[in-house]
């Protein structure tokens, strides 16, 4: 049986808790709901700071597909800086960020997180 307990979350909200961690970084973390927030938040301002038009399709599948497209811009950005090996060249990946399907970014993600591991790190 699974034991479950109730954890208070650092946004204050009160969450059910079954994969025990110590209370100390149980009471760190944001509650599901504020995590979801926080993290389109975080979604929706990197995209604006890069010019990067918004994504259309459900919450959750936007949330998933903008995660997809930052490793595409990732991969653009050290691409552009010569920090890359082997991959697609640059002109073949910004009409691929163009897109507003989130729905794109999932079907294509194999593709693009496959590009993660081409960028050559400092
Ligand atoms: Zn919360």
């Amino acid at each position: 049986m699974t034991k479950t307990r109730i954890v208070k979350r650092s946004c204050g909200h009160d969450e059910i808790e079954t994969n025990f961690v110590s209370a100390e970084i149980a009471a760190k973390k944001l509650c599901k709901d504020c995590w979801a927030k926080a993290q389109a938040e975080k979604n929706a301002s990197t995209a604006a700071s890069h010019n990067l038009p918004e994504l259309t399709g459900s919450e959750k599948q936007v949330s998933w597909a903008n995660d997809i497209r930052e490793t595409l811009r990732l991969y653009i950005e050290a691409a552009e800086a010569g920090k890359t090996t082997g991959g697609p060249p640059v002109e073949k990946c910004l009409p691929i960020m163009a897109n507003t399907e989130a729905k794109f970014f999932i079907d294509n993600r194999d593709a693009i997180l496959k590009l993660e591991k081409k960028i050559i790190e400092d």
